[in-house]
């Protein structure tokens, strides 16, 4: 094995998704020699899959646009939808960093935002919910603005993109959506198409980038205008201590390895542990078929490296990981995929259920709640599966799981057995190994007040968020029609999750503690790496990214001295 000579430098960042690049670029406008170490060939993590939003609250595109709010009325919708996990230290430090983020980014770096206006939090009912411009997503970039860069920037996820395109929610999603019905969204998508295909042709990918790949693309930009030293193939293997202080790491390099001593310490941000099957099946509940869509890299690294400093992990959080239903995809070729079901289940005329037939919440609720309902429905023993049910005609309006909405042909899906079809719900029971009459029930019991526009077990369309999930000209509910003409359609949906929001734990400073609370000198961690601060909850969409982006601030901040009056470091950033 080859050793290279110690490098040396002033902060360490292990990752390259939101929570590292976000410490790395504002370390380095503080004046920081900065090193990023990413485990794979590409930079970006999970982050450069996502769909990019952040939950972010008092942001400056917000008070732009008018929504002025005092930062009481976030705090008491965490305070509610948290409960005995609402951290008081870390949720300030989080609504009081969160916009300065923002600001910093936009004022000093090449990471630019659109705001998420008409985006709600998802309990709408409690005190405080936000009813629009809590989020912020990167705006959409160019990636020939990267230069040779763009080479090691991951490539999207096959399953959530249509032939690598990126599609953002909002009006180009709905533009997709109406592809067959409106000449304006025909117009639009046969723009962005045409581009997509001239770009695969001459750059091999495509260039536009949306939604978490922008902001990973502008992050990187920044990063590069910033002088930060992004080592690819360079994992980090332990780290280095003296005198139980953190002060660097040793990293993987070629078939060798490299000491690198960071003045200022290590930012743990490789992104949690999804892919970690020893530590998932000490934490999540019936870890049988759970299928994360996280980046396979995730493998745990960031936990395991800080448990060796003396960091603590927190398993106690309301769930271990961010839940979305996942479907398991066979494609043409053969190859399988995870596709996360995060649109279709809100608009009107699907339900889900379980094997006996019967449904068991509101599937337009967010898809944390989704999965958070089908582990407490389903009995202990049995296996975790539920079924979305729709027609053949809401399939081809709105798709189901991987199978888009027309003109897109849905039989490939079909043959392949993802989709199964009957001819009458009963058939479709059979097929799928749902109780036939239990079914038959449902469906009849569900029509008989989706007729009418009404949802009275489970009240889908009773929230902002449930209509903005929906369909606004579905009358007189955006959220139910209901489901008579077959032939019938169905996917089957198990646990699967974007993440995990178990973690090292932190302070209001992103300084990992050890077990008796203790921060642990020069180690931070950030992301998915630290134990989520909204406790094992999921109040609003966005809110892996935006605290990733805010803590990654945080921490960057602290190892440069930036908080602190007597250190002489560029103060003039927000
Ligand atoms: C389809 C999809 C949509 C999503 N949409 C959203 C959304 O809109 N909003 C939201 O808030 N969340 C969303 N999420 C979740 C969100 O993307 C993740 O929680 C977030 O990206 C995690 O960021 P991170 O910086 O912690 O880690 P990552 O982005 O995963 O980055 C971690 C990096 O660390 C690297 N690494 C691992 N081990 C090592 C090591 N030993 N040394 C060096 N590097 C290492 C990994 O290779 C990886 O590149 C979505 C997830 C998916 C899959």
């Amino acid at each position: 094995m080859t050793r290279s000579p110690p490098i040396a430098c002033d902060l360490l960042v292990v990752g390259s998704g939101a929570a590292g690049l976000s410490a790395a670029v504002t370390a380095a406008w503080h004046g920081l020699k900065v090193i990023v170490a990413e485990k794979e060939a590409v930079f970006g993590g999970t982050t450069a899959w996502s769909g990019g939003w952040m939950w972010a609250p008092l942001n400056p595109l917000a008070r732009r646009a008018g929504i002025v709010e005092d930062a009481e009325v976030p705090r008491a919708y965490l305070r509610a939808v948290l409960g005995n996990n609402f951290d008081e230290a870390r949720v300030s430090a989080f609504l009081d960093a969160a916009p300065r983020m923002a600001a910093f980014f936009e004022n000093h770096t090449a990471l630019q935002f659109e705001g998420g206006l008409k985006i709600p939090d998802t309990y709408g009912t409690v005190p405080g919910a936000g009813a629009g411009g809590r989020s912020l997503i990167a705006a959409p970039y160019d990636a020939r603005e990267l230069g040779g860069l763009v080479r090691r920037l991951r490539r999207p996820m096959r399953e959530t993109t249509f032939m690598g395109m990126t599609i953002q929610a909002g009006p180009d999603l709905a533009a997709f959506m109406n592809v067959t019905r409106s000449p304006s969204a025909f117009l639009h998508v046969s723009r962005r198409f045409s581009r997509h295909l001239l770009d695969l042709a001459v750059h091999g990918r495509g260039m536009h980038l949306r939604n978490g790949a922008a902001l990973v693309g502008r992050l990187l930009r920044s990063a590069q205008d910033l002088g930060v030293d992004l080592r690819a193939d360079a994992p980090a293997l332990r780290l280095l201590q003296e005198g139980g202080a953190v002060s660097g790491a040793v990293l993987g390099a070629g078939d060798g390895e490299v000491e690198v001593r960071a003045r200022c310490g290590v930012v743990l941000a490789a992104g949690g542990f999804p892919h970690d099957r020893d530590r998932r099946q000490a934490l999540f509940p019936a870890d049988r078929d759970h299928l994360t869509v996280a980046v396979p890299s995730a493998t745990g690294d960031g936990l395991r490296l800080g448990e060796q400093a003396g960091g603590a992990v927190d398993g106690s959080l309301a769930a271990p990981g961010a839940w979305c239903p996942v479907s398991l995809v066979t494609f043409p070729d053969g190859s399988t995929g995870r596709f996360p079901h995060i649109i279709e289940r809100g608009k009107p005329g699907i339900i889900g259920v379980l094997a006996d037939g019967r449904r068991f919440c509101n599937e337009g609720d967010g898809y944390h709640d989704y999965v958070n309902a089908m582990l407490r429905a389903v009995p202990p023993g049995r296996d975790v599966a539920s079924w979305l049910i729709c027609s053949r005609a809401f399939q081809r309006h709105y798709g189901l799981g991987i199978a888009r909405p027309a003109p897109i042909p849905e039989g490939p899906f079909i043959r392949s057995g993802y989709i199964k079809v009957g001819r009458t719900i009963a058939d479709l029971a059979r097929v799928c190994g749902i109780d036939p009459e239990g079914l038959e029930r449902t469906v009849a019991d569900y029509n008989r007040h989706a007729r009418r526009g009404e949802d009275p077990a489970f009240g889908r369309g009773s929230t902002l968020y449930n209509r903005l999930q929906g369909d606004a000209r579905s009358l007189p509910n955006p959220c139910v029609a209901p489901i008579e003409r077959g032939p019938f359609y169905a996917v089957k949906v198990v646990p699967g999750s974007f993440g995990t929001f178990a973690g090292l734990k932190t302070d209001g400073s992103a300084r990992v503690l050890d077990a008796g609370g203790a921060p642990i000198p020069g180690l931070y961690a950030a992301g998915t790496d630290m134990a989520s601060v909204m406790g094992g909850h999921y109040p609003a969409g966005g809110i892996n990214l935006g605290p990733a982006m805010t803590f990654g601030y945080i921490a960057a901040r602290h190892a440069a001295g930036a908080d602190d009056e007597t250190v002489d470091v560029r103060k003039a950033s927000p």
